[in-house]
């Protein structure tokens, strides 16, 4: 029999992709959404099939493989009734006189800890001021009160605690922002890293 694990991986990446846009409602807000630039949360509705295309991506098949990895190794070091693993978590929310709809996936939750795993080609720069939003983000939507943010790097395996939640000023801003499609790109670097890059208006050539 043929057995082919490429296009079992390629399967299960793009259905998992179009499962998540195709169920994403109008007024939906993923945290992920926030931290990034606001002109992808819209071209990942026109332009599904780039947005599917990026489930492929081996960058995000090797971070999610380091995900499913370390959630493993937490649940054999804490014991799995100990640990929650890819918790969703959603809030609403108003701004300008609509409601939207806040979610987030939490990769674990240990005790009181919201544990938040990256992984990355480097460690340079950790902790990414988007990561540490992030976590932020993660304290206002759960209500817990601390998070770790853990690196899993080819130099360095590192954790750092954030324990300031995002105000809800801050989540309406955040918010405001992906209304208004603006700044775009959020960080510089973005762009070189963007699927939406082959089409944007936008796009940043330099990363200064
Ligand atoms: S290319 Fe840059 S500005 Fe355009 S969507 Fe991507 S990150 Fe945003």
């Amino acid at each position: 029999m043929e057995f082919d694990i490429v296009s079992l991986i390629y399967s299960w990446r793009v259905e998992d992709a179009r499962k998540r846009i195709e169920k994403k409602l109008e007024n939906e807000i993923y945290v992920t959404d926030l931290i990034y630039c606001p002109l992808k949360y819209y071209f990942q509705r026109i332009y599904k099939e780039i947005a599917l295309a990026e489930g492929f991506n081996p960058v995000t098949i090797y971070g999610e493989a380091v995900h499913i990895g370390i959630e493993e190794v937490l649940k054999r070091i804490f014991g799995s009734d100990n640990v929650k693993t890819e918790v969703e978590f959603e809030k609403e929310f108003g701004v300008e006189g609509k409601v939207f709809i806040v979610r987030g996936r939490v990769d674990a939750i240990v005790g009181n800890y919201i544990i938040e795993i990256k992984s990355g080609r480097s460690d340079a720069n950790i902790p990414h001021q988007h990561h540490v939003l992030q976590a932020r983000l993660y304290l206002w939507l759960t209500g817990l009160k601390k998070a770790i943010l853990l690196y899993i790097t080819p130099n360095r395996v590192s954790q750092y605690i954030v324990t300031e939640p995002s105000s809800d000023g801050e989540v309406s801003d955040l918010i405001r922002s992906l209304l208004m499609r603006s700044p775009a790109p959020r960080y510089n670097w973005e762009c070189l890293h963007c699927s939406y890059a082959i089409l944007c208006p936008s796009k940043r050539t330099s990363a200064v």
